[in-house]
């Protein structure tokens, strides 16, 4: 079984398929075994306090079980989990296409040439390298300094300069907090932001998501409850705003060359824009195989309705709540493993696993 991405979600999947009697081979695009985790803004705190960041297997430990660890943290615990698990783990190998095969099974080929055959595969590859950029009047011709924020690291850079950024969830909200100091900051958002308290009768949020079963509400019933993003808070955002630290305005109607037009026809000069606007699933090579709907995965709770074998791990809302974090991969890992190995078991499957097997020590060819 090919699993594509080397992040939490690919090695909670390696984790399982293991236990479920299969010999996962790993293909990560980038050096270490880590996820984006790296990549994400330097003063990054986890939202979830340890307690609930421990994948299956492994604890978070480290620490005071209630902080909120660091970025780094995050970084050190999944390297020493990748070391944990027995699976063969290829770094530098980022996979460019995955086909089907005329006689059963996938083809996988990376960037480097290499293919891979398999019976099942599953794709773990995140989103963070598909930022989303929505289509704003004037985006062209601005000539400030235009940024997704996944390529955004500290707020040095914008210091004494004008900057909007443009969204309502959590990373928007942090990263204008950060620059305020630094900057003249305004949090553009197309609805008033929605705090959710970080702690609710002296205990974390996560604690009563997990004794309430929040956390593992289906889809279904998620869709009607979860309808704009929400921001955690202690209590310093929204002081932040209402003290005019950070002043939030409706959404700009349009960029000009130098600045932005706000919702009352006013124009302004603007050094720079930060889009805080979400992902989309980074899945571009699964197209190939025609598992994908104008880019998003055709699947029932990870496990791909287009193509038996192959399934999805680390979607947003997947299949619950936690389905794209820390503490919900695991289940998810467990369900789509569980449901693959059943497929690649069951009926015509049987062979192509049997074969899979029995190429699977010269399974890369050059
Ligand atoms: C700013 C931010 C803060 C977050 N904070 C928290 C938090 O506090 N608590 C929490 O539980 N969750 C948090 N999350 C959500 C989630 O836990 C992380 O996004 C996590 O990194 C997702 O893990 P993943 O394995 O699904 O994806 P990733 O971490 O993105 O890992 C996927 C890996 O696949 C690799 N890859 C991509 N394409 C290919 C390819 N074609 N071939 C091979 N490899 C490929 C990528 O290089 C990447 O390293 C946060 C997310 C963000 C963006």
């Amino acid at each position: 079984m090919i699993i594509v991405g080397g992040g939490q979600a690919g090695l909670t999947a390696a984790r399982a398929a293991l236990a479920a009697g299969l010999r996962p081979v790993v293909l990560h695009a980038g050096a270490e075994p880590v996820g984006s985790w790296p990549d994400y803004y330097d003063s990054l705190t986890l939202f979830s306090p340890a307690r609930y960041c421990s994948l299956p297997g492994m604890v978070f430990d480290g620490g005071e079980a209630d902080r909120y660890p660091a970025r780094d943290e995050v970084v050190t615990y999944l390297r020493h989990y990748a070391k944990s698990i027995d699976a063969d783990i290829r770094t530098r190998a980022r996979v460019a296409a995955v086909q089907p095969r005329p006689d059963g099974g996938f083809l996988v080929r990376t960037d480097t040439g290499e293919e891979v055959s398999a019976a099942g595969v599953v794709a773990a590859s995140g989103s963070f390298g598909n930022p989303y950029l929505p289509p704003l009047p004037g985006r062209d011709g601005f000539a400030g300094e235009l940024r997704h924020v996944a390529h955004y690291r500290r707020p040095e850079p914008y210091a004494g300069k004008r900057v909007v950024v443009v969204g309502a969830g959590n990373s928007a909200v942090q990263v204008a907090h950060e620059i305020a100091p630094h900057a003249t900051v305004t949090l553009a958002t197309r609805a008033p932001i929605q705090f959710v308290p970080q702690r609710i009768r002296g205990r974390d949020v996560h604690h009563w998501l997990r004794v309430t079963g929040v956390d593992r509400l289906p889809r279904s019933v998620l869709a009607r409850l979860v309808r704009h993003a929400a921001v955690l808070d202690t209590g310093v955002y929204r002081d932040a705003i209402a003290t005019g630290l950070v002043d939030r305005r409706d959404m700009f109607t349009a960029l000009t060359p130098d600045g932005v037009i706000w919702a009352d026809g006013s124009a302004e000069p603007v050094d720079a824009v930060i889009l805080a606007t979400g992902y989309r699933p980074d899945l571009g090579y699964l197209a190939p195989l025609g598992a994908l709907k104008r880019g998003v995965p055709r699947h029932a709770a990870g496990v791909s309705t287009t193509h038996p074998g192959l399934g999805y791990l680390g979607l947003e809302f997947q299949r619950t709540f936690s389905s794209n974090t820390l503490r919900g991969v695991g289940r998810d890992a467990t369900h789509v493993i569980t449901a693959l190995a059943a497929q690649l078991s069951g009926g015509g499957w049987r062979h192509r696993r049997a074969r899979d097997t029995a190429h699977r020590s010269d399974a890369v060819r050059h």
